[in-house]
């Protein structure tokens, strides 16, 4: 049986961050990574942005070029999928009952994406964005495509119908709640990527509910629970994940809605770190929240904090959380969290497309959505990161840069 020192489950953004700072951390011991995904590690957010668009090709998202891999000792063990861990054994299994030892198992695993329950959510033609080959099957049967239906206004529903626009499809964006980004942002800032999406011609209908997608054998629509139905030759269903966790919950580790994670990301099982999109941490960027964040500063800043604890030095995973989002011409650039924030401000002209909004929570910075504003995001960081109190007027004076706020010219 093979054996590894250490063992990384899942060879998406936090699996590969976690082998490449063990390298860097001068860790010495064999090192694998397992990932379902005959591909070697890249990024996924071009994936809903320049790669769907055609603008990028694969070879630029990879996380680092193939012969990187080998020239670190770092075995690929791709196209494999783990479906049990032994925890006592120190063993992962394959569906197939090959099992590879370990000494220390990273579980790194992601999520998948969830999938509609409704009738015709299996037919041909409707799609998720989780995976290169997810695109890849969607791009191939765009030709045939005058209409998509996307199902779900968050990050990655909005980038593909920008993308989609660009490509001069029509887009139909069908949103549960009453505004689009409604759980990860504030509403100005929903109000305003739905104006623009309206603007380029994205038809986005809110809070109506999906009965089923109709068709024979290929969607050729989908049926809203008013009735109507809405004609489209591609679906996307774009409604968030499920974290793939349920070998580590059947090897008896703590979680639910994510696998629990300590400080150090270790889970309540022996020898066993969990990181990335399914980690569900106290983050202490949001109170102290047990929250799953997906993101790839997660992601890496996760693996970074494991690496180091492998590798000698233990370390907690404290750091501030940073986001972005591309559309059209627009850069949204988010830090911190907004989750639990009781009041806001916007700072500069939403009209302008060129504008913050910055919430607080009993009066401190907690995070900043940044659309075209770059300066205020790398400069409100420092707000976030002490969690500095202003005034409401201070904010919003785009008179004074935030450094100079940051800087102590104001009450803390
Ligand atoms: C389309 C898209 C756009 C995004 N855009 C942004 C963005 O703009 N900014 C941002 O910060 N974040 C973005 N994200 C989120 C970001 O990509 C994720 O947070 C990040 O990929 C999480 O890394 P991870 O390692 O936890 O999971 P992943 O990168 O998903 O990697 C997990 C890997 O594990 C594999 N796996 C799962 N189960 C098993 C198993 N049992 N055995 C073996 N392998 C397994 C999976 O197939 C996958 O390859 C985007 C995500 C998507 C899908």
């Amino acid at each position: 049986m093979q054996h590894y020192d250490v063992l990384i489950v899942g060879g998406g953004h936090s699996g590969a961050q976690a082998a490449i700072a063990l390298r860097q951390a001068k860790f010495e011991g064999s090192v694998a990574i397992i990932g379902d995904e005959t591909e070697y590690p890249y990024e996924r957010p071009p994936l809903s942005k320049d790669y769907f668009a055609g603008d990028k090709a694969f070879e630029r998202i990879m996380i680092r070029p193939p012969a990187f891999w080998a020239e670190r000792s770092i075995t690929m063990l791709m196209g494999k999928r783990v479906e049990s861990v032994d925890p006592v054994a120190h063993q992962v299994a394959f569906s197939d009952g090959e099992q590879i030892g370990y000494g220390q198992l990273i579980w790194a695993a992601g999520g998948s994406p969830r999938r509609l329950m409704c009738d015709g959510s299996q037919l041909a033609g409707v799609h998720v964005v989780r995976n290169k080959s997810d695109v890849d099957a969607m791009m191939a049967e765009l030709d045939d495509v005058a209409r998509v239906a996307i199902i779900g206004g968050g990050y990655i529903g909005l980038e593909a119908a920008a993308v989609l626009r660009k490509l001069g499809k029509e887009v139909v964006v069908l949103e549960a709640m009453d505004r689009v980004l409604a759980r990860v942002a504030g509403e100005e800032l929903s109000r305003f990527f739905e104006a623009e999406h309206r603007a380029h011609g994205v038809d986005v209908r809110l809070g109506v509910t999906v009965e089923s997608l109709t068709g024979d054998h290929h969607v050729d629509g989908v049926l809203l629970g008013d009735g109507e139905h809405i004609a489209a030759q591609m679906v996307i269903v774009g409604i968030g994940i499920v974290p793939a966790i349920a070998p580590l919950l059947n090897a008896g580790a703590a979680g639910g809605a994510g696998v629990d994670v300590d400080e150090y990301c270790r889970t309540s099982l022996p020898d066993v770190f969990a990181i990335g999109d399914c980690a569900a941490h106290a983050n202490s960027f949001a109170g102290g929240v047990i929250m799953r964040v997906e993101s790839v500063q997660n992601a890496n800043d996760m693996a970074n904090a494991v690496a180091k604890s492998i590798a000698g030095e233990l370390t907690a995973y404290h750091s501030v959380p940073w986001f972005w989002s591309n559309q059209y011409d627009l850069r949204l650039q988010t830090v911190g969290l907004s989750v639990g924030y009781d009041d806001h401000v916007v700072r500069g002209d939403p009209a302008a497309r060129s504008f913050s909004v910055i919430y607080l929570k009993a009066g401190r910075v907690i995070a900043l959505d940044c659309v075209n504003m770059t300066k205020d995001y790398v400069q409100g960081k420092a707000l976030v990161t002490e969690g500095l109190r202003f005034t409401k007027e201070q904010l919003a004076d785009t008179t004074i840069p935030l450094k100079e706020l940051s800087a102590g010219t104001a009450s803390n």
